[in-house]
């Protein structure tokens, strides 16, 4: 870590996290904070669409997105973590893949992050930390820019939304516990591979006498027999989303359901004080 200096100009740091929020913050902010240094935390575990884009914005900002955790593994950390799955309840994954790696980052530099919290999901906490040399900036709350001008940065600048939008509706780790049932049975038709490896962790696991699951109250080879009663499941809700908006969003607001809890923007975080994605 390095230590402060009087002349050490405050530093001001964009966390990607392959998501679109986080994406449109950088390309909103290029022109207007030319000094700005972007970083993206790789948990060892991410989606092939999410590095691809995460390489696509580097060109379009033609700066370096600097890779936190370059090299490391997700199993580098579970192995640290006693061999444990992080689970909604022993979350140990985000301090230790995302928080920790980038507050080693920033040391004991003076910094401003800029967290993309949009004006239209402003009742969001959030990651909050206990660093009092970093503090938050939420240029979209002050601009009041909302999803729609959000898509909208996205298109007018060519990059469009990362590839796996199509099928899941948030960025992070392929088997993040996060995710709905009918996402895992999307993952299993898009990145078979990666299913498979989720499999093996929670095989694993079961080996050795533990109960946690991926997905909650069943294990993967249980939920991938139900793939027709998921899809359908979720087909009907979303009819439901469609002809009824409104409830949708107060529902969504309420519960902090699966709308996109996302790594860094889950309220659960509450030990840290300000939030990167
Ligand atoms: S994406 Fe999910 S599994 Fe990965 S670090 Fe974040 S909360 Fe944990």
């Amino acid at each position: 870590m390095t230590e402060p200096t009087e002349t050490k100009p405050v530093r001001h740091l964009l966390g990607l996290s392959g998501g679109k929020d986080s994406s449109a913050l950088a390309i909103y902010m290029r022109d207007k904070v030319p000094e700005m240094e972007y970083f993206f935390a790789d948990t060892g575990a991410e989606l092939p669409e999410t590095l691809e884009y995460i390489d696509l914005l580097e060109d379009y900002l033609g700066k370096p997105i600097v890779r936190l955790n370059a090299g490391r593994s997700f199993e580098h950390y579970l192995k640290l973590n006693g061999n444990f799955l992080p689970t909604n309840r022993t979350r140990w994954c985000t301090p230790e893949l995302k928080i920790r790696p980038f507050e080693d980052y920033v040391g004991n530099d003076k910094a401003i992050t800029y967290v993309a919290i949009r004006a239209d999901e402003s009742h969001r906490k959030g990651y909050l930390s206990t660093k009092p040399n970093i503090s938050a900036k939420y240029p979209f709350i002050e601009d009041d820019k909302r999803i729609e001008d959000i898509e909208e940065m996205l298109e007018t600048a060519s990059v469009g939304k990362p590839k796996y939008y199509e099928w899941r509706g948030r960025s992070g780790c392929y088997f993040c516990f996060f995710q709905r049932k009918v996402e895992w049975v999307r993952l299993a038709e898009r990145h078979p591979d990666l299913f498979k490896k989720a499999q093996e962790f929670e095989e694993y696991h079961r080996k050795e006498g533990r109960t946690q699951t991926w997905s909650q109250g069943e294990y993967l080879s249980d939920l991938l027999a139900r793939r027709e009663e998921i899809i359908s499941e979720a087909e009907e809700r979303d009819q439901l989303d469609q002809a009824h908006p409104s409830k949708r969003l107060i529902k969504s607001l309420r519960t902090m359901d699966d709308s996109d809890p996302g790594c860094l923007r889950n309220d659960s975080l509450t030990s840290y004080s300000f939030l990167i994605e």
